[in-house]
C-alpha cells in the first residue's frame, strides 16, 4: 500500500515536472534533453517522427496547396489512420488534468525524438535539407491550430517581443494599412497588428504584403505565422550545423553509433511480410504471376520477372529482391520452390538448384539458418542498394539510364506525356514520385498515399482492378489534373528546400565567423 502511495506520488509530481519543462505545445528546440531515457524508448520516439515526417513530405505532394485547409485535413486523416494524431493534439489550451499527463509525455517524446533526429539528419547536405523542410511544416501546421492566446504565451516564452500596436496608432495609419494588406475597413479593424523590424519580415516585405514605416514592417496577426517560421527555420539550419561538427564525439557512443546506423534508410510503413494477398484474399500460384506481373507488379519487379523468364536466371541481388517480393504477395514456400525450380531448371540439373538455389528459397521464409521471417524489401531499400554490371536488383527509376528507362515504359504501353514527365522526375531524382506516376498512367487513377513500397503498389493496383476503389477512377480529367500539378508541386518543394539550403549554408558561414 506504502508502495502504491508512494508510485502516486512520484507520478504526480514526475507529471508537474514535465507540464513545468514543456509548458506549450510548440518548441524552438533551443535546450537539449537531459532526462534518463530508456534506448528501446528512444528509438520508438524517433520512428514516430520520422514516420510524421515522412506523412508530410507525402502530403505536400498531394493536389492540395501547402497549409490549405485541405491540406490540413489530409495530413491529420494520414496521420490518424496511422494512431499518430497525438503529434499535432499537443494545444496548449487542454486544461483536462487526466490529459495533463499524457500531453506532457508526448511533448518530452516531440522534444527527446526532435533531437535524436537531428543527430540522424545532420551529416549530408541533402539530408539537413530534408529534414529542416519537413520540421518546418510540422511547426507551422502546430502553429496553425494555436489560440491567439497561445500563440502570444509561446512568444512570450521565447522572448519574441512583438507586441500589437495601440489602437490609436493603428487608426493612424490605417488607409496605409488598407494598402498594403488588401484587406477591406472592416477586417483591417478585426484584426491585431504587429510592428515589428522589417528585417524579421523580409518574406513578407519582398512579397510587398506589409506596410513598412520608419524600419518597422506593419503585420497582420494572420502573416505572423510566416516570420516566426522563418525564425524557426533559420534557428534550426544553424543548429544543425552544429550538430554536425559535434557528431564524431557522439557517435563514440556505440548505442548511439548503432540507433543512428542507416536511420534515414528505416521503412516506417505497413508490414507486407505475409503469406496472404491481402487484397483478394487469395493465395497466389506460380500460374498467376505473369497475368499479375503484367497488371500489378512495379517497374522493379516486372523487369526481375522479365529477365527470369528470358534468361532463367538471377543473381543473388535479384532473387533476394524479387523472392520477397513475390513471398509477400502471397506465394507459399512450396509454390515459390516450384515456382524457381521450373524456371532455373531450364538453364541446370535439378541437383544443383536444389543444392545453390533450394536453401536460399527456404531460408527467404524462415525455415533455414536464423530462421527470421525476412521482409519484402521497401522502396528506400531498393533504391539505396547498389547496382553491380550484370545484376537486374535495384529500382529502375534509380538505376536505368534514361534511354532504356523510355523504352521499357513505351513496351509497357505508358502514354508518351507520362514517360516524358516521369523521365523529368527521375532527373531531378524524385525516384518514387516517378513510380507513383508511373502507377498513375498506367492505372488512369490517381493514389494519394504515394509509394513505399512494391508490395503497397501490388496491393493498390489489386484492389483498383478488382473494383475496390471505383469512385477513385474518374477518368482522364482527374488524371489531367494530377497530371498538371504533381511537377508544379515538386518544383515549389524545391524552390523552398533550396531556401533552406543557402539558410543553411549561410548559417554554417555565421558559425565560421563565430569559430574563427
Ligand atoms: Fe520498385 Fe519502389 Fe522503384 Fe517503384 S519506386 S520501381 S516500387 S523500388
Amino acid at each position: 500500500m506504502e508502495f502504491q502511495r508512494n508510485t502516486v506520488r512520484r507520478t504526480i509530481k514526475n507529471s508537474m515536472k514535465l507540464r513545468s519543462e514543456y509548458p506549450h505545445s510548440l518548441q524552438l528546440y533551443s535546450v537539449p534533453p537531459s532526462e534518463t531515457i530508456g534506448l528501446q524508448e528512444l528509438e520508438d520516439w524517433a520512428v514516430e517522427r520520422l514516420k510524421v515526417l515522412r506523412t508530410i513530405e507525402r502530403v505536400n505532394l498531394s493536389k492540395n496547396a501547402r497549409f490549405s485547409d485541405d491540406w490540413k485535413t489530409a495530413l491529420k486523416n494520414d496521420l490518424q489512420k496511422q494512431n499518430l494524431n497525438s503529434w499535432y493534439q499537443l494545444s496548449s489550451s487542454i486544461k483536462d488534468d487526466k490529459m495533463d499527463e499524457i500531453i506532457s509525455k508526448t511533448r518530452q517524446k516531440d522534444h527527446v525524438s526532435h533531437f535524436l533526429m537531428r543527430l540522424a539528419y545532420c551529416r549530408t547536405e541533402e539530408y539537413r535539407r530534408w529534414f529542416i523542410a519537413q520540421e518546418t511544416d510540422l511547426f507551422r501546421f502546430r502553429f496553425s491550430m494555436e489560440s491567439s492566446e497561445d500563440i502570444r504565451a509561446f512568444m512570450k516564452e521565447n522572448k519574441m517581443n512583438f507586441l500589437p500596436i495601440p489602437e490609436e496608432e493603428k487608426k493612424k495609419i490605417l488607409t496605409k494599412l488598407i494598402h498594403a494588406a488588401q484587406f477591406n475597413a472592416n477586417k483591417v479593424d478585426a484584426v491585431e497588428y504587429y510592428k515589428v523590424p522589417f528585417t524579421e519580415a523580409l518574406d513578407l516585405v519582398r512579397h510587398r504584403k506589409v506596410y513598412l514605416q520608419a524600419g518597422f514592417a506593419y503585420i497582420p496577426s494572420e502573416d505572423l505565422v510566416s516570420i516566426i517560421t522563418a525564425m524557426f527555420r533559420s534557428h534550426l539550419s544553424l543548429a544543425m550545423a552544429l550538430t554536425m561538427r559535434s557528431l564524431p564525439e557522439l557517435e563514440d557512443d556505440h548505442r548511439i553509433r548503432r540507433l543512428l546506423n542507416d536511420f534515414d534508410k528505416r521503412y516506417t510503413g505497413q508490414d507486407f511480410n505475409s503469406l496472404q494477398n491481402k487484397s483478394s484474399g487469395a493465395a497466389v500460384t506460380p500460374e498467376m504471376i505473369d497475368g499479375l506481373s503484367k497488371q500489378s507488379f512495379p517497374l522493379c519487379m516486372r523487369h526481375l520477372h522479365e529477365t527470369l523468364r528470358s534468361t532463367h536466371h538471377l543473381k543473388h541481388g535479384g532473387r533476394m529482391q524479387y523472392g520477397l517480393f513475390v513471398k509477400g504477395i502471397g506465394l507459399s514456400l512450396e509454390n515459390s520452390l516450384k515456382f524457381w525450380r521450373e524456371e532455373f531448371s531450364k538453364n541446370m540439373d535439378m541437383d544443383k538448384f536444389e543444392k545453390q538455389y533450394a536453401y536460399n528459397i527456404r531460408h527467404n521464409y524462415g525455415k533455414e539458418g536464423k530462421r527470421i521471417n525476412y521482409a519484402p524489401q521497401s522502396c528506400i531499400k531498393i533504391i539505396t542498394a547498389s547496382v553491380g554490371p550484370g545484376e537486374n536488383h535495384g529500382c529502375p527509376f534509380r538505376h536505368f539510364d534514361a534511354a532504356v528507362l523510355r523504352q521499357k515504359m513505351t513496351m509497357n504501353r505508358v502514354p508518351q506525356p507520362a514517360i516524358q514527365e516521369i523521365v523529368d522526375l527521375v532527373t531531378r531524382h524524385h525516384y518514387q514520385i516517378a513510380c507513383q506516376r508511373y502507377f498513375e498512367a498506367t492505372h488512369n487513377t490517381e493514389i494519394d498515399s504515394g509509394i513505399q513500397h512494391p508490395n503497397q503498389y501490388f496491393i493498390e493496383s489489386q484492389k483498383i482492378l478488382n473494383g475496390e476503389v471505383k469512385e477513385k477512377i474518374k477518368g482522364a480529367n482527374k488524371v489531367q489534373t494530377i497530371r498538371a500539378t504533381l511537377p508544379a508541386k515538386v518544383e515549389k518543394l524545391e524552390t523552398n528546400e533550396n531556401e533552406v539550403l543557402s539558410e543553411s549554408v549561410l548559417a554554417a558561414i555565421d558559425m565560421d565567423d563565430d569559430f574563427n
